[in-house]
């Protein structure tokens, strides 16, 4: 085969079907556990889905990889069934502190070919159970810096990247340490380029992260109110009008049309340009006699990861959605959110 070196320098690396450039043609890419994509490679994108998720560890910031094979047989399908459907990226949001792990989620993405996005950042909601206790007495800009470091010398010692803060807040006004970790967040997404995407109770706790944002002048642009559908259709169109990214993650076969008459809003307000779409799928795992135990997440989905594909989009369709605007949806919103520049 011929090559020819243009001025453009692209540098591939095959992990074994999850290709990964290194340099994107408008120079911005997409931060994955493999390192850094292209973002015109980035394709279809769910941007807040799980693979695993430790409720009961609150010990590691990242639960260290022991290779398990009955973890991976058990999900692997799943995600070839997601390749097949034609998504290629998977942003995965279990944050530090509740069994992120991203040795698994390396291994996975070399096996499927998807490529994994995982984040830095801490998880408030759940009344702080998931919080370390350094977060009480440390300020924002010394929390910050300890994200900042995940961002420049990797997650532990895994030589992973993260490539989006992901943080957790619960319902109403931010009290004091939900104030804290969002400017942290503000800070490193500043720095970095990374998007912010907040886990938010409700209406309540956004308009006060808006407010928090315009105080510290955060361009809103790059904040993700994560789980917006447990707010009202008034609260999603006036935080989309501002320019925040409005995500309806938990599609899910029994309120299909919960999430169907969301969307269709948002389209009427010509708002389609500020929505994500995602499942929240994923399994909890336990260890019990030091084997693992894994259980879907009980949100509706009997199957992870294709309720979007097989079921939302057809309805949309019989709403008179066009196919630009799926993609609009599915690939351009999720790259402009998610690119970072080189
Ligand atoms: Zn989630």
């Amino acid at each position: 085969m011929k090559c020819k070196i243009g001025v453009l320098v692209w540098v591939l690396l095959n992990f074994g079907g999850a290709l990964v450039s290194a340099q994107g043609e408008n120079g911005a890419h997409i931060m994955t556990v493999n390192g850094k994509l292209a973002v015109e490679d980035m394709g279809k994108a769910l941007i807040h889905e799980h693979i695993v998720t430790n409720f009961g560890s609150t010990e590691y910031p990242n639960q260290p990889f022991e290779g398990d094979q009955k973890v991976i047989e058990t999900i692997l399908p799943y995600l070839l069934h997601l390749k097949s459907l034609g998504f290629t990226t998977l942003f995965e949001c279990t944050p530090s502190h509740i069994g992120k792990n991203v040795g698994l989620l390396q291994e996975l993405s070399k096996r499927s070919g998807i490529h994994i996005v995982t984040n830095t950042g801490y998880y408030a909601a759940v009344d702080k159970k998931y919080l370390p206790e350094h977060v009480y007495t440390e300020s924002s800009e010394i929390l910050a810096e300890s994200w900042l470091t995940e961002w420049q010398k990797g997650i532990s010692d895994t030589g992973v990247y993260p490539g989006f803060i992901k943080l957790g807040v619960g319902k109403g006004t931010l009290d004091s340490i939900e104030q804290k970790i969002v400017k942290a967040g503000f800070i490193v997404s500043k720095k970095t380029g990374m998007a912010l995407a907040i886990h938010t109770g409700d209406g309540a706790s956004i308009k006060s992260q808006y407010q928090l944002a315009l105080a510290n002048n955060f361009n809103v642009n790059r904040l993700i109110w994560t789980h917006a559908q447990n707010a009202t259709d008034d609260e999603r169109i006036s935080m989309a009008q501002k320019g925040i990214w409005i995500s309806l993650d938990g599609v899910n076969e029994t309120k299909l049309e919960a999430y169907v008459a969301m969307v269709v809003k948002l389209k009427e307000r010509s708002l389609l340009n500020r929505l994500l779409l995602s499942h929240d799928d994923g399994w909890s795992i336990t260890h019990l006699n030091g084997q693992p135990k894994l259980e879907l997440f009980k949100n509706g989905n009997s199957r992870p990861y294709r309720t979007i594909s097989e079921k939302l989009m057809k309805r949309l369709f019989e709403k008179g959605f066009t196919q630009d605007q799926m993609d609009m949806i599915l690939v351009e919103n999720p790259k402009q959110i998610m690119a970072i520049q080189d």
